[in-house]
C-alpha cells in the first residue's frame, strides 16, 4: 500500500521548515526508505502581505510571497524525494497513529504520523482536530487566533502541531524553527530514540 510515513499539511515557513530538515536526512539509513509528503496550499498565509526586515539569514526588504516560492523551489531542487502535494486543502483527518487517512479536497491518502503546520485563523475546520482547538495563548485576543493544544508539539500519538498553531509568537524565525525541531524529534524517533540533527559540514580545504 503506498502509505506515508509522515504528512505534512501546511506550506509555510512552519511546514517548509519541517519539510527541508527531513528531506535533509535523506541519505541517513533509518530515513532512506521513508515516504514523506507536504501539502502546500499557500493562500492563507500571512507571508504574502509581509515584508521581511529582522529575519536572519533574510536580506531585509525580502517579500514573504518570494520566501514561500524559493523555499518550494530549494526542496523541490535538493531533496525531490519528497512529495509535494500542490494546491490541495485537508478537509478530515481520521484514524489512528499508525494509520491515519487523511482527506484533502481532491484525494484521500494514508499516514503514519502527521505534522499539521496550517495558519491559526478562527475559521480553522479540519475535521478530526477540532477538539484540540483552543483560544492562541500567546496572541493578542483581538486577532482570534486559536492554537491546537500540544506537549512539546506533540497534540495525540502520532500528531505533531508546529509553527503559530503550535502556540508561538507569529514571527517567520519561530514558526520556522518550530517545524525544524517537530523534524528532528521525528527523526530521533525513527533513529531508535537517539538524538538526531542534520548538520552539512565544509570540507576541509574552505
Ligand atoms: C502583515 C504581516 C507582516 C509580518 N511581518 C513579519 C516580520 O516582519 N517578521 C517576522 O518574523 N514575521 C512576520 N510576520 C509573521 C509571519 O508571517 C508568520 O509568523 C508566519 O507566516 C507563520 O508561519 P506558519 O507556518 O506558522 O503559518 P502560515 O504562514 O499561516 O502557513 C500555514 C500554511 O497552511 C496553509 N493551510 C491553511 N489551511 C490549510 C489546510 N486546510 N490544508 C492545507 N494547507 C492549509 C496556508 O495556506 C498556509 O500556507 C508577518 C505576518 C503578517 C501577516
Amino acid at each position: 500500500m503506498n502509505i506515508f510515513d509522515v504528512l505534512i499539511i501546511g506550506g509555510g515557513p512552519a511546514g517548509l521548515s519541517c519539510a527541508l530538515t527531513l528531506g535533509s536526512a535523506g541519505k541517513k539509513p533509518f530515513v532512506a526508505d521513508k515516504k514523506i509528503g507536504i501539502f502546500i496550499h499557500q493562500s492563507e498565509s500571512g507571508m504574502h502581505t509581509a515584508l521581511f526586515n529582522n529575519a536572519l539569514g533574510i536580506n531585509p526588504g525580502t517579500k514573504g510571497g518570494d520566501i514561500l516560492l524559493h523555499g518550494q523551489k530549494h526542496l523541490f531542487d535538493l531533496y525531490p524525494q519528497i512529495q509535494q502535494i500542490s494546491d490541495e486543502k485537508v478537509l478530515k483527518i481520521d484514524g489512528k497513529e499508525g494509520n491515519f487517512t487523511v482527506i484533502s479536497e481532491q484525494n484521500t491518502y494514508t499516514a503514519k504520523q502527521i505534522v499539521v503546520a496550517v495558519t491559526p485563523s478562527a475559521n480553522f475546520n479540519i475535521e478530526g482536530l477540532l477538539s484540540y482547538v483552543a483560544a492562541h495563548p500567546k496572541m493578542p485576543e483581538a486577532k482570534k487566533r486559536i492554537h491546537l493544544r500540544n506537549i512539546d508539539h506533540v497534540v495525540a500519538p502520532g500528531i505533531f502541531v508546529a509553527g503559530v498553531l503550535a502556540g508561538h509568537r507569529s514571527q517567520f524565525i519561530i514558526a520556522a524553527g518550530s517545524g525544524a525541531a517537530v523534524a528532528t524529534d521525528i527523526l530521533s524517533a525513527w533513529n531508535e530514540g537517539n538524538h538526531t540533527m542534520v548538520h552539512d559540514v565544509l570540507p576541509a580545504d574552505k
